[in-house]
């Protein structure tokens, strides 16, 4: 991978600005700037992986981190109880736009159900 800052480095950096639901030692979590569903916030490993497989091969307590923020985002979004997703867009067919693997957290509606 090039050693050229990805745009969530420079939105964890501070550079670009966002609005941050969550942030802790090894993650950070922000809201979608395009949002799918109603609570849709993207939590990100500070340490760059270009996506999920990379991510579990590497650093799998630093995965469970990126779930554990996740479920906490989900706790202060008030959507626990009702119910959410957790997605990782996985390169091509996938269509992951920014190649620093994130978690999507998505809820706070009835979800339509996804595929094809
Ligand atoms: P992917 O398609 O890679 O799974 O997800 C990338 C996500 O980043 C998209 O949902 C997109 O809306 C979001 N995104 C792209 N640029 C920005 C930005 O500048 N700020 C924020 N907050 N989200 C962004």
């Amino acid at each position: 991978m090039s050693d050229a800052e990805t745009l969530f480095e420079r939105i964890i950096g501070g550079e670009i600005p966002a609005e941050v639901v969550y942030q802790d030692e090894t993650t950070f979590a922000f809201r979608d700037i395009n949002p799918q569903a109603r609570v849709h916030v993207l939590v990100v490993p500070r340490k760059r992986y270009r996506n999920v497989a990379e991510l579990a091969a590497a650093d799998p307590q630093l995965l469970a981190d990126v779930i554990s923020a996740a479920a906490k985002v989900a706790s202060l979004e008030g959507i626990s109880s009702s119910g959410y997703r957790v997605v990782f867009n996985t390169d091509a067919d996938a269509g992951q736009t920014v190649f620093h693997v994130h978690a999507h957290v998505l809820g706070g509606e009835q979800l339509g159900h996804f595929g094809g």
